[in-house]
Formats: structure tokens, sequence, C-alpha cells
């Protein structure tokens, strides 16, 4: 780093390359720095539930370390089997746990890092509470490589749950599905930790794909709850009663999976609605907007309305109980790459806008980075975006790391002087 700001050369950190907004990718070119190799576990501390490790380690692999000894990192995406910590940390990542167990940030006690002008310095440690001047780890979560490089991360583990059990509902209505998910939690007094959804045309689409029908003919969205606990017998009443709770909502079926083999089964078609819509369009827009829970209908119909407008598909499916919807623009397949790349714009500006009048965001765990930068200012207002720009100039003033991403410097500038 400190040769880069001797000769002005951009870095740009880069995991494993599964980040959906651009952050690894060069776009001022210069060098990448790759974390493959700087993949070991560097201190698993049971006693005190901490494990460090360095960034490059495959999310994954951190809860095969410490599940033998009944522990467990909660704070994981979807992609863990091929994401990096890292760049989790980076982008703030969150899963489908995330309603329970809440996302990266929630776990990162520590880390040591390089800053851009090639200082290395630590953060944190292994306390679990600290409020000793800024909270400087949380300013660098989720700071998509632009504002410090991590070398080293300490995440908290907690109790790995004994038991969980998986629900599939089908309703003929999102309306009907959402309307669900705060009853869950008021009239069962659960907290999930997993309640999904998907739309009708995400369902047929992935079922396609996976050479299987929809059970339930006039599934209009269906709901994938889980709930886990210490053993089977308390989880039994609590998924039975949500059960009831759906059935009393309109809910069509209730399917129940109670052992692995059923759990896969329900959770293959969650799983796969990724690979299956690229499947259909290699050409996608994989969206990940955030509305407040109860506007996800409302924003739903906003979709199939800029749908009719573009002529387009928008299969829509996600994190029904953090309002984190994956709206996936397809290309209209009678499109060229041309009439798609401007087209493409115009709908996410589409998108972004009707989200924001919801008081929506366009990003709940995928990051600015290059793709979402310029519709920043639909979302955050100008004192917002200066305060973001002046934190990148005090650390960054040359924008050697990472440059074009998320924000300019204040000077306007997005790439190295
Ligand atoms: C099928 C699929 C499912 C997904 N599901 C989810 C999901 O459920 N939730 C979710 O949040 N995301 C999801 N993602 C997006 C992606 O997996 C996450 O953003 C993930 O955190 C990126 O990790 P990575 O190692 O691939 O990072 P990369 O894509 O390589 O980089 C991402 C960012 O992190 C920065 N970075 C990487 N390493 C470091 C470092 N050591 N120091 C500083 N900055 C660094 C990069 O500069 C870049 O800005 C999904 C992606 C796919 C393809």
């Amino acid at each position: 780093m400190k040769l880069a700001q001797q000769l002005h050369f951009p870095v740009t950190p880069r995991g494993a390359g599964t980040g959906l907004s651009g952050g690894a990718v060069p776009v001022f070119g210069g060098l990448v720095l790759y974390f493959d190799r700087m993949d070991k576990i560097v201190d698993y501390d049971k006693k005190n539930l901490t494990i460090t490790v360095q960034p490059g380690v495959i999310t994954n692999r951190i809860n095969d370390y410490v599940k033998g000894d009944g522990l467990f990192y909660a704070g994981y995406p979807m992609s863990y089997e091929s994401c990096t910590i890292g760049g989790n940390v980076a982008e703030n990542a969150g899963g489908g746990k995330a309603i329970k167990y809440g996302v990266t940030g929630r776990y990162v006690m520590g880390m040591e890092m390089v800053t851009p002008a090639g200082d290395i310095m630590r953060l944190g440690g292994k306390r679990l509470k600290d409020v000793t001047g800024y909270n400087l780890i949380q300013l660098m979560v989720g700071s998509e490589g632009t504002l410090g490089i991590f070398t080293e991360i300490t995440l908290r583990l907690i109790p790995l749950p004994g038991a969980s059990i998986d629900l599939m509902v089908y309703f003929t209505s999102i309306d009907d599905a959402i309307a669900m998910v705060p009853e869950i939690m008021t009239k069962v007094n659960i907290l999930p930790t997993a309640l999904e959804f998907m739309d009708r045309l995400s369902l047929e689409i992935t079922s396609d794909f996976l050479g299987e029908t929809i059970p339930q003919r006039d599934a209009g969205a269906m709901l994938l709850i889980t709930i886990d606990g210490a053993d089977s017998a308390r989880i039994e009443a609590d998924y039975e009663a949500i059960g009831e709770l759906c059935l009393e909502g309109g809910a069509l079926d209730v399917l129940v999976a109670d052992t692995p083999a059923k759990s896969e089964k329900i959770w293959k078609v969650r799983r796969n609605v990724h690979e299956a819509l690229r499947h259909r369009s290699p050409h996608t827009c994989s969206e990940d907007i955030v509305v407040p829970l109860a506007s996800i209908p409302e924003m739903v119909r906003h979709i199939r309305k800029i749908e009719e407008r573009f002529g387009v598909l928008i299969p829509t499916f996600g994190h029904a109980g953090d309002g984190n919807l994956h709206a996936t623009v397809l290309k209209n397949s009678e499109w060229s790459a041309e009439t798609w790349s401007n087209r493409a714009q115009e709908i996410l500006k589409a998108l972004y806008a009707d989200c924001a009048s919801l008081g929506g965001t366009i990003s709940g765990e995928h990051g600015i980075g290059s793709k979402r930068k310029s519709y920043l200012h639909l979302v955050c207002d100008e004192p917002s975006i200066r305060m973001m720009e002046a934190i990148k100039s005090a650390l960054d003033p040359g924008c050697i790391l990472n440059p074009g991403k998320v924000v300019d410097s204040l000077r306007g500038s997005s790439h190295p002087a």
C-alpha cells in the first residue's frame, strides 16, 4: 500500500469474487489483492467463544471447524460454500438466517487491517463490550474494500442449535403470505430462524429448471419458514402453532420437514432459484432492494407494473422476514445486448425510485460497489453522501484503495490523483 501511495496505482481487494455489485472488479486497473492463500484459522478460543481467521477462509469452513464443539458462526450469507469471510465483512453480508441471528457485522469483534496509507492497525479484540472512542470496526464492516484491507478477523461464536424444522407453506397471493410474517412473531411469539418467500414466477421458473411441478396449482406465493431450538421436543409445539396459524390465514397447504432429507427437499427450490433464473436468461440484474416489511406486497405490485411497462420478467424472491427482495430482471430474449444494457439502466432507475418511495433502499446485502454508485442519491440525502465522501477523503486522500466504488472523494475524484 505504501508503494501504491508513492506510485499512485489503484489496489482492489478481492475475496472469492461472488459479490453482486462489482466491488472486486478493478475498474481503473492496477493491482488486485487476491486473498486465496491467506486462508488460515489463526486462533480458536473456546473459552472466549471466538475464532480468529485470515480473510481468504471460505465462510463455510468456520462452521465445519467449530460444530464438533457445539458452536456456531451465525452471520453467514447463502453463498457460504464459495465466498470468503473477508468479502462477507467488507459487504456486511447477511443471509437466510438474518431475521433471528443478524448479519455479519453483529459477529465481528476485532480485526487486523492495513490502511490505505500502508499502516497496520488492530481494532477490537475478544471483548463483548467496547465503547472506547468511535466504533471503527463497524465503520470498516460494509466498507466494500474502500477504507481498509482486512488481514485477520475475530468472530463471535454462539451455541449451535440442537434441532431445526422447516415448513413450506403455499398461499394464493403474496399479500396473504406476507401478512403472516408479523402474525407469526406476535401470535406465536416466535422469531423464526429463516422466513423466505418466492413469488409465483420464481416458483415456476425454478420448478421447471428442477423438472418438478408446483404441488399447489393455485399457489401465488410460497413461504419457507425455519425454526430452531435446543431440541426437537421444544420446537414441535412451535411449528404446530405456526402451521395452524398459516392455515387460519388462508394457506393452501403446509408441508413439514422434520428430517434432514425432507429439509433438503424443501430448501432445494429456494437454493436453486438463482441458478434457475440464470439458466432461463444468462443476462440478468440480480437486485436486493429492501422495503419495510408491510410494504412487500405493494413493492411486488410496483414490480409487476415495471414488468408490463418495459416488457421484461422480474421474478422476485427473498428474505420476507427482513423485507429484502431479490427482484431479478431477466433480459427480454428479443433484445440485443446493446438494447438490454440501455434498458436495464432505465428499469433499475424505476425499480429503485419505487423502492425509495416506500421508504426502502437499494441494497440490503449486496452493497453499492460500482453497479449502484450512480443511484446512491436516490436513497441517501446530500449531507449523508458528503459525510461518506469526507470519510473516504480522510482515510484515502489519493483514492488508491478500490477507486470507483460506493462514493467518490470530496473533490469528486473517483480514481488515483
Ligand atoms: C448464488 C449467490 C448467492 C448469494 N447470496 C448472498 C446472501 O445470501 N447474502 C449476501 O449478503 N450476499 C450474497 N451473495 C453475494 C456475495 O456472495 C457476498 O457479497 C459475499 O460477501 C462476497 O464475498 P467474496 O469473498 O466473494 O467477496 P468479493 O466478491 O471478492 O468482494 C466483495 C467486496 O469485498 C471486498 N473485499 C474482499 N476481501 C477483502 C478484504 N480482505 N479486505 C477488504 N475488502 C475486501 C472487495 O474489494 C469487494 O468490494 C450471493 C452471491 C451469489 C453468487
